[in-house]
């Protein structure tokens, strides 16, 4: 089976388990069975680490155990959840593939989600203001697709006050970004990535790498890649393409390559 064929059926299992909330609201069910989700559901087993983090500092408390979870987590499989789990991600991978004019985000804004995630995320909790408002957590566009909406439909409230016609109007402006540039919400806004994107530098377990041996380069691998990373010119570096912050270790790039230059260890790790 191809890799982005195995990808999109992963990515659509995560998009239903990980809302089997939102899935039970619409069809107004009484029962959920949660995995991750914001605080509107409490029975869930999970809670997004923005929110955890965001909570915990604003108390001036420090979330070890989230800390932890990144830390084993990031070590392990760097982002590859991001391009294997995340539902945010698999959205703007079937928005991006609407036809309109494209345009590649300029690499220096990468660097803007970890503006989010210092400031949103934990100064202005910590510094700032303990009202919830504030946090980034009411702007996520996944918290208003996952919280807010689902509950308008549960209490059929659909009256719009200043601060969801602000949140509804992020997740227009996301949606009108990813249709346009891939992964754009990945790469500047969403604080989770800029929180494992800094562990894909000491990733252990899996590796991709080019080698340069079979390589014609073709740069049909930095074509391809859905976050713009440079892959070509990965080749001379010993420590593989997964090491680059913005890799995902979705493989587009392993698939794209016209003479299988490009290698991932994950056969041999789940044979063993
Ligand atoms: S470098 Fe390859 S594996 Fe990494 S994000 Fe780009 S296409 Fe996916
Ligand atoms: S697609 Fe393959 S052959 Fe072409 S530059 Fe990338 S690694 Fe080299």
């Amino acid at each position: 089976m191809k890799i982005n064929i195995k990808r999109r059926i992963a990515q659509t299992i995560s998009l239903v388990v990980l809302n089997l909330n939102f899935w039970c609201v619409i069809a107004l069910q009484p029962y959920c069975l949660p995995v991750m989700h914001c605080d509107a559901c409490l029975l869930s087993f999970f809670g997004c680490p923005v929110g955890v983090v965001s909570r915990a500092v604003a108390f001036h408390a420090v979330p070890w155990m989230t800390i932890g979870i990144f830390l084993t987590a990031g070590v392990l499989v760097g982002r590859f959840f991001c391009g294997w789990v995340c539902p945010a991600g698999f959205v703007q991978d079937l928005l991006y593939k609407i036809p309109s004019p494209k345009f590649h985000i300029p690499r220096p804004l990468d660097m803007v989600k970890y503006i989010f995630l210092v400031v949103a995320v934990v100064a202005v909790p910590y510094f700032i203001s303990r009202d919830t408002h504030w946090f980034y957590c009411n702007y996520c566009p996944v918290g208003t697709l996952e919280v807010a909406l689902p509950d308008m439909i549960r209490y059929r409230d659909f009256a719009m006050d200043y601060w969801l016609v602000v949140r509804f109007s992020v997740v227009a402006l996301v949606f009108i970004l990813a249709v346009l540039s891939s992964r754009s919400f990945c790469r500047t806004m969403c604080p989770i990535g800029a929180m494992i994107a800094v562990f894909n530098r000491v990733t252990s377990l899996f590796r991709i790498k080019i080698k340069s041996d079979k390589c014609i380069r073709c740069s049909k691998c930095d074509k391809a890649c859905p976050m713009d990373v440079q892959v070509m010119s990965t080749q001379d570096e010993k420590r593989g393409i997964n090491k680059r912050s913005e890799c995902i270790g979705c493989l587009t790039c392993e698939q794209a390559c016209p003479v299988k230059a490009i290698d991932n260890n994950s056969r041999a790790i789940f044979r063993c």
